[in-house]
């Protein structure tokens, strides 16, 4: 088993939620603004490494409401990684994320998305829930235009959309093309008549919003 995973909601809202991985980073809080501004409650995927790093950005994002997730502590490759390894890496992230906000994480994003064996056990044990993505919107390297605009095309009902809030664990990575392409994007959504909740929130068929 390479880690038990959802792509997508459960449920049959005109809901999407937005996840940020590899934060908290210095641009975060730009994110967190617009976020507020526009009444956003999205998840973040965190790196143990960086929320060691910005402990108070790590608090002020979970303070918002925003539900933080566990994208391990320094980001490797867990491909050919033992089991041993890539717990570690889990429970590490884990204890980090705990200890500097309070907040206990139930869902997993795997760095680039690679799963590999021994992860679904790492995964039980910490109680995590894989979470991958409808859409993602290569904007590690991509402008804000394009970025947009292919989110917008492959953004559905229940999607989960997976930008960036950091650059791996790079310090002072430049995410302004990601906050540039959410200008764009959340106008779109919300005339397509969309909502947006967190990836919890959006695992729940039954949520009355
Ligand atoms: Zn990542």
């Amino acid at each position: 088993m390479l880690g038990r995973s959802v792509y997508r909601g459960a449920g049959k809202r005109r809901s999407i939620s937005f996840s940020f991985d590899d934060g908290p980073s210095e641009g975060s809080r730009r994110l967190l603004d617009y976020l507020a501004a526009e009444q956003i409650k999205a998840t973040f995927f965190e790196c143990g490494m960086n929320v060691a790093r910005h402990p108070a950005i790590a608090r002020e994002i979970h303070a918002a409401g925003h539900e933080i997730g566990n994208h391990t502590f320094s980001h490797p490759r867990l491909c050919l990684r033992s089991p041993g390894t890539i717990y570690s890496e889990l429970s590490q992230a884990q204890e980090t994320i705990e200890a500097e906000t309070g907040a206990v994480p139930t869902l997993f994003r795997a760095p680039y998305g690679l799963r590999w064996v021994g992860l679904d056990a790492a995964q039980r044990r910490l109680n995590l829930l894989g979470v991958m993505w409808t859409v993602i919107g290569n904007d590690w390297m991509w402008p804000a235009q394009r970025i947009a605009d292919l989110v917008l095309r492959k953004a559905d009902a229940a999607g989960i959309i997976c930008l960036h809030d950091g650059r791996d664990v790079q310090p002072k990575p430049d995410i302004s093309e990601t906050l540039a392409a959410m200008r764009r994007i959340v106008p779109v959504l919300r005339e397509r008549g969309y909502r947006f909740e967190t990836v919890s929130e959006l695992l729940r068929p039954d949520l009355a919003i």
